[in-house]
């Protein structure tokens, strides 16, 4: 790596550190989005996204939402940002650090995050979803994949514990970890996905669905959403408790469920609101053969799991535009993906 590589690094890394002290780790993460924004590394592309709502005919409180993204269409593993194909695994692997000043010409700058036991390089996506879309890379080589399929995969324990962690250090944000086959776009190395909520008040469809049950506070076991195309277990509490509690529970789900492990990825989702105390932890199984909603092109991963399917490609757009799309359409599309938690 270059001495300019080096020092651009280290320079910025010691100013977002003062502002993450003074802050809090969203205004770091923020402004590392605003410095990339400012070198022209990435472009603000969300204008270019379309966002639309589907209700339900007899009832407002159910919907679902699509974005039109034709930007994610680049994004594939082994793609820079304009599209270049990189060749894949640890060599020219995406988000390790060795890679990341050749494949971006040393205009890609990284924040390094520690969640205690384990470290972070949090990275600006140059194809977001919603704004501040951060991916935090592991800042060693290390597979996407958990230990129920790979041996030197990740404990979910330790997973949950870094997810929930850092959503409470990012309230107003959405904190994803896509599995393999289950939206990870690049599944050789270990990497969380954050969102900038776009504004407090925004509920997304599963947030709606998982309130509707309540929080399952008080009691040990997650609740479950009911009228949702997915099963979905949801926890509500203070972090620790939340951590406890899911680790605890998946624990036990692990064991009834050996048999089909195999078989299985999943989304986990965390947030925390501005101002709130508690946050909401959210699991959904995935079946590894359906890494797409039927009928849709893109990896399906967290956003979809929310309720928000991503559309890129242009026989999409023509369908959305003439009228062929609708909410059960949509609900179909998800209820594709469901895997059923409570088997065996
Ligand atoms: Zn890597």
């Amino acid at each position: 790596m270059s001495v300019e590589f080096e020092n651009a690094w280290y320079d910025l890394n010691l100013r977002l550190r003062e502002l993450e002290s003074s802050a809090g780790l969203a205004a770091a993460l923020h402004e590392l989005e605003t410095h990339h924004l400012n070198s022209g590394f990435i472009a603000n592309s969300l204008h270019e996204i379309e966002r639309r709502t589907f209700y339900h005919p007899h009832n407002s409180e159910r919907y679902f939402r699509v974005q039109y993204n034709p930007r994610r269409a680049l994004r594939f593993a082994g793609s820079d940002r304009n599209g270049t194909q990189m060749p894949v695994g640890e060599k020219g692997c995406f988000l390790c650090r060795d890679n990341i000043e050749w494949q971006q010409q040393g205009a890609q700058l990284g924040y390094r995050v520690e969640t205690g036991e384990r470290s972070y390089y949090a990275l600006t996506n140059p194809f977001p979803i919603l704004p501040s879309h951060i991916v935090i890379a592991s800042t060693e080589h290390h597979t996407q994949d958990w230990r129920f399929r790979d041996e030197n995969g990740l404990d979910i324990a330790d997973l949950i514990d870094d997810l929930v962690r850092l959503a409470d250090r990012m309230p107003g944000h959405l904190g994803f970890y896509n599995g393999v086959d289950g939206g990870a776009s690049i599944p050789t190395h270990l990497h969380l996905q954050f969102v900038q909520r776009p504004d407090n008040a925004t509920r997304f469809p599963l947030e709606v669905a998982a309130r509707a049950v309540g929080g399952s506070a008080g009691t040990d076991g997650p609740s479950f959403v009911e009228h949702y195309p997915l099963d979905v277990a949801v926890w509500v509490g203070a972090p620790d408790d939340v951590v406890a509690r899911a680790s605890r529970w998946l624990t036990h789900w692990s064991d009834r469920n050996r048999v089909r492990l195999d078989k299985l990825s999943a989304n986990i989702i965390a947030s925390r609101d501005i101002g709130a105390e508690e946050l909401a932890l959210y699991f959904v199984a995935r079946d590894r053969a359906k890494p797409r909603a039927e009928g849709f092109s893109g990896l399906a991963g967290g956003l979809e799991v929310l309720g928000e399917l991503v559309m890129s490609s242009a026989d999409e757009k023509d369908r959305l535009d003439d009228g062929s799309i609708g909410y059960f359409d949509i609900e179909a599309a998800l209820a594709s993906l469901r895997v059923s938690l409570d088997e065996g």
